[in-house]
C-alpha cells in the first residue's frame, strides 16, 4: 500500500477511568503519545474515552457509564466481569455505530470484550495490550486473536509478551516520550522518588522501607488507586522520612523528578514497560528497579541504574550506597537515543500499515 495514505484511526480508550485521572497508569500516556506523533504525521484521530477526559487537540468522544474493574485487582480465575451501564461495552458501542468512518479501530482496554468483538466488526481492529499476563479469561482471548490475526496485537515489550501462552515472535513496540516536554536536571537534591499508581502491585512499602534505612527523603507521586492499602502503609512506617507529593501532570512532575537523585521502581507484578523509568531518564534521573519486567530492557547496570534481586530492600539500599556511579548525562543520553517519539511513531505506523494492508487484501 501506499505509505504516503494518510489513516482515519480511531482511539478507544482504556475503560478503568478518565484519561487523564491517572486510573489507566502508564497506558494513558502511551495512547496520548501515539496520537500526538500520529496527528504530527498527518493521519486523523478521535479518542472514545470515559466522560471527563482530557486529550489536549486531539478530537474526543466522551462516553458515560461504569467503569471497569482493573485487572491487576482480580484472581486468575476470575470470570469476565461487566458492570451495569458498562463504559467499556458503551465505548464499543459507539465504535461499532461509526466503524465505516475509519480505517482502523485501536484498542488501548486490556479487557476481554474488544478481543471477543474483532471478528464481528467489519473495520479491523489493532490491539495494544499494556500488561502481562493476570487472568485465564485474558490469556484466553488474546491466544483466539493470535491464532486468527497475529498482524492485529502489539506488546510493549518481549518480556511482557512472553507472560501469554502461545504466542511467538510478537510484535513489541517498547514505549517512548515527548523529550522536549522532560528538562535534564544536573544536580538532584538528597531525594528519592517512587511514581506509580499506590496500589499493592506495585509495593511502595519496600521503597519506604529503604527510605527509613538509609534516612533519605522519599517523595511519592501518583494516584491514589488504593486508599486502605496507602492508609496501612503510613500507619505501619510512621517514622519514614516519606512525602506524598500527589499526582501531578507531566510538566509538573518531570520538574520535581528531576531534582531526585534516583527514581525506586519497587512491582511486585511484572511491569509491562514501566513508562516512569524512562520519564527519569530524560530528567537525568538513575532508576533503581527490581530485575524483572520491563526494566531489564531498559536500565543499564551501573550507568544509568541498578537492577536488584526482585523484592530485597537489602539490594535497593545496597544500590542507593553505589549511586554515584551512575551519569546523569548518560541517562539523557539513553533518553534520547532509544526512546524518541519520531523512533516510537514509525514502529507504530509500521504497525498500522500492516493491518490495513492486510484486510485489504485478504
Ligand atoms: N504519572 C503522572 N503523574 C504523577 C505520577 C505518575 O502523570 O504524578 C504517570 C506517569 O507519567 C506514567 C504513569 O503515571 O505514565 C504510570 O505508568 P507506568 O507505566 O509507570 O505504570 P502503570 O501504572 O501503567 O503500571
Amino acid at each position: 500500500m501506499n505509505d504516503a495514505k494518510k489513516l482515519q484511526l480511531l482511539f478507544v480508550s482504556t475503560p478503568v477511568g478518565a484519561l487523564g485521572s491517572g486510573l489507566g497508569g502508564g497506558v494513558e500516556l502511551t495512547l496520548k503519545n501515539f496520537a500526538e506523533e500520529l496527528q504530527r504525521r498527518g493521519h486523523e484521530i478521535k479518542i472514545v474515552a470515559p466522560v471527563g477526559s482530557n486529550t489536549g487537540s486531539i478530537p474526543l468522544k466522551e462516553i458515560e457509564g461504569s467503569p471497569q474493574t482493573a485487572a491487576q485487582t482480580q484472581g486468575r480465575e476470575t470470570p469476565i466481569i461487566l458492570p451495569e451501564n458498562s463504559v467499556l461495552e458503551k465505548m464499543w458501542d459507539y465504535a461499532r455505530t461509526v466503524q465505516d468512518g475509519f480505517d482502523l479501530i485501536v484498542n488501548f482496554a486490556y479487557d476481554w470484550l474488544p478481543f471477543y468483538l474483532t471478528p464481528f466488526f467489519s473495520s479491523p481492529i489493532a490491539h495494544f495490550v499494556s500488561m502481562g499476563s493476570l487472568t485465564q479469561a485474558m490469556d484466553r482471548a488474546i491466544a483466539e486473536t493470535w491464532s486468527v490475526f497475529p498482524e492485529t496485537l502489539a506488546f510493549y515489550t518481549r518480556t511482557q509478551a512472553e507472560t501469554f501462552p502461545d504466542i511467538v515472535a510478537p510484535r513489541c513496540l517498547g514505549s517512548a516520550i515527548a523529550l522536549q516536554q522532560y528538562q535534564f536536571c544536573p544536580q538532584p537534591e538528597n531525594a528519592l522518588a517512587w511514581v506509580a499508581r499506590i496500589a499493592p502491585e506495585k509495593a511502595l512499602e519496600d521503597a519506604v522501607m529503604a527510605a527509613q534505612k538509609t534516612g533519605i527523603p522519599l517523595r511519592i507521586f501518583g494516584q491514589i488507586d488504593r486508599p486502605d492499602y496507602w492508609q496501612k502503609i503510613q500507619e505501619k512506617h510512621a517514622d519514614a522520612p516519606i512525602e506524598y507529593k500527589g499526582f501531578f501532570s507531566t510538566e509538573e512532575l518531570q520538574a520535581q523528578l528531576g531534582k531526585c537523585r534516583a527514581l525506586l521502581m519497587t512491582p511486585r507484578w511484572l511491569e509491562a514497560f514501566g513508562n516512569v523509568a524512562i520519564e527519569a531518564l530524560a530528567c537525568g534521573v538513575p532508576i533503581i528497579a527490581y530485575k524483572r519486567g520491563g526494566p531489564v530492557e531498559i536500565v543499564r547496570e551501573g550507568t544509568t541504574g541498578f537492577l536488584v534481586e526482585p523484592d530485597s530492600v537489602e539490594g535497593l539500599i545496597t544500590a542507593i550506597d553505589r549511586l554515584d556511579e551512575c551519569d546523569r548525562h548518560a541517562c539523557r543520553q539513553q533518553a534520547e537515543a532509544e526512546y524518541s517519539l519520531m523512533a516510537l511513531g514509525d514502529r507504530v505506523e509500521a504497525w498500522f500499515y500492516e493491518i490495513v494492508e492486510a484486510r485489504q487484501t485478504a
